[in-house]
C-alpha cells in the first residue's frame, strides 16, 4: 500500500492500446494522451524511421521506391516483430518524455486476444527497452469491457463485441476472466478491402485502402437507414485507360459491398452465444451486448445485431478508446491488475 503510493507520487504509468489500426496511450492520473494510427515509414535502405503515426498514414500508398509505410500489425497479429516494437518504443519515448518521472513506469498494454507466446515477448521487449519498470498484458476483449464500464468482476455474463480493424473478438467474461472467446479477422480493413474491390468491379476505377475507409465512414451502413441516400465521389485510377476519375457512389451500393462482412460479425456473434455456458447466456438475455472498437461506429449494425439476436445491444460511449480506458483504469487497480494480466 505504501509502496504503491511511494511509486505514484514519482513515476507516472502508462496504459497503451495496442491495436491494429490505432494505438494509444493513457497516462496516469492525465487519461487519454496519444491517438495515433499504427503505421510506420521506414526507409528501406538502413531500416531507419522515417515518420510513426498520422504521418506515416498519410503516407499509405503514396511512398516513393525508398520508403514503406508498414502497419506491423496488419492483421489482427503482429506481422512484422521489427516495425511493431519499433513503434511501441517510439510512442512510448513520446509520452515518457512528457512525463518526465523519477522512476521508470510501470505499463499496461492491451493486445490481440490471439497473441501468441513469441508475440507476447516481442512486446514486453519492447516496452522494457523503451524504459518499463515493469510490464503487464492484458486481452483486448476484457480491457474494452473494463472500459466500457461493464461489471466484469461480478458472477453474471458479459458479452463484449469488439470490431476494430484486423479482427472482430466477441467475449463472454465473468469473475474478471474471459469464459469464451470467438476472434475472426474480418472487422474494418476487410471492410475497406471489400470496398476497393466493389468499385474495381462495378466502375472499373482502382482506389487506396485508405481512400476505401473514407468512404466506409462516410456512407457505409450495416441496415437500410433514414431514407436519405447519402453519396460520396471517389476519385482513383481508371483501369482501362489509366487516367485519373471521378465517380459518385451511393449508400446502398456500399452497404452491398459491406454486406459479406457485416454477415460474418453478425454470425460470429450468433457462434459465441451459442457455445456459451447456459447460465451465463441467461445473463446476457438481461445484460445485453456492448460493442466496442471502431467498426462498432458503422451505421445501422447495431440495429441489425438488434434485431439478429433478439438481445438488447449497445455500443460503448468511446468505443475507440475503450481499450485504452479498461488498460488505464487497471492501472489503479492493483487487485484487478493481477486477474486480468497474461501470464508470461
Ligand atoms: P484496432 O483496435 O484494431 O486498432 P480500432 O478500434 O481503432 O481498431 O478501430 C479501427 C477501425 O474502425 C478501422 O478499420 C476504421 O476504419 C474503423 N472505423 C472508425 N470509425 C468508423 C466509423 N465511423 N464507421 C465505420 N468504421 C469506422
Ligand atoms: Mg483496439
Amino acid at each position: 500500500m505504501l509502496l504503491n503510493f511511494v511509486s505514484r507520487m514519482f513515476s507516472r504509468d502508462l496504459a497503451i492500446d495496442l491495436g491494429t489500426s490505432n494505438t494509444l496511450v493513457f497516462v496516469q492520473g492525465e487519461g487519454v494522451i496519444l491517438n495515433e494510427p499504427s503505421v510506420v515509414a521506414i526507409r528501406l535502405a538502413d531500416q531507419s524511421v522515417v515518420a510513426v503515426g498520422r504521418e506515416a498514414k498519410e503516407m499509405l500508398g503514396r511512398t516513393p521506391g525508398n520508403v514503406a509505410a508498414i502497419r506491423p500489425l496488419k492483421d489482427g497479429v503482429i506481422a512484422d516483430f521489427d516495425v511493431a516494437q519499433k513503434m511501441l518504443h517510439h510512442f512510448i519515448e513520446r509520452t515518457a518524455g512528457r512525463y518526465r518521472a523519477l522512476l521508470r513506469p510501470r505499463i499496461v498494454i492491451g493486445v490481440p486476444s490471439g497473441i501468441t507466446q513469441v508475440e507476447k515477448r516481442a512486446v514486453r521487449d519492447s516496452a522494457m527497452q523503451a524504459g518499463a519498470r515493469e510490464v503487464y498484458l492484458m486481452e483486448e476483449p476484457t480491457a474494452a469491457a473494463i472500459g466500457a464500464g461493464m461489471p466484469i468482476q461480478e458472477p453474471g455474463g458479459n458479452m463484449i463485441v469488439t470490431i476494430g480493424g484486423g479482427t472482430t473478438e466477441v467475449a463472454v467474461l465473468s469473475l474478471a476472466g474471459v469464459v469464451y472467446c470467438e476472434s475472426v479477422r474480418m472487422a474494418g480493413d476487410e471492410m475497406d478491402e471489400a470496398i476497393v474491390q466493389y468499385v474495381k468491379k462495378h466502375y472499373n476505377l482502382l482506389i487506396g485502402e485508405r481512400r476505401a475507409e473514407a468512404i466506409k465512414i462516410a456512407i457505409g451502413s450495416a441496415l437500410k437507414g433514414d431514407g436519405e441516400r447519402r453519396t460520396v465521389e471517389v476519385k482513383g485510377r481508371d483501369l482501362i485507360d489509366g487516367i485519373p476519375k471521378t465517380i459518385v457512389v451511393g449508400e446502398e451500393e456500399i452497404r452491398e459491398a459491406l454486406s459479406e462482412s457485416v454477415a460474418t460479425i453478425v454470425e460470429t456473434v450468433r457462434v459465441c452465444l451459442e457455445r456459451t455456458p447456459p447460465e451465463l447466456a441467461a445473463d446476457i438475455i438481461d445484460t445485453g451486448i456492448v460493442m466496442a472498437g471502431g467498426g462498432a461506429l458503422l451505421r445501422g449494425l447495431d440495429e441489425l445485431l438488434r434485431r439478429e439476436t433478439a438481445l438488447p445491444v449497445t455500443v460503448a460511449d468511446n468505443p475507440l478508446s475503450c481499450v485504452a480506458l479498461g488498460t488505464g483504469k487497471v492501472l489503479d487497480e492493483l487487485e484487478l491488475l493481477r486477474k486480468v494480466a497474461l501470464g508470461r
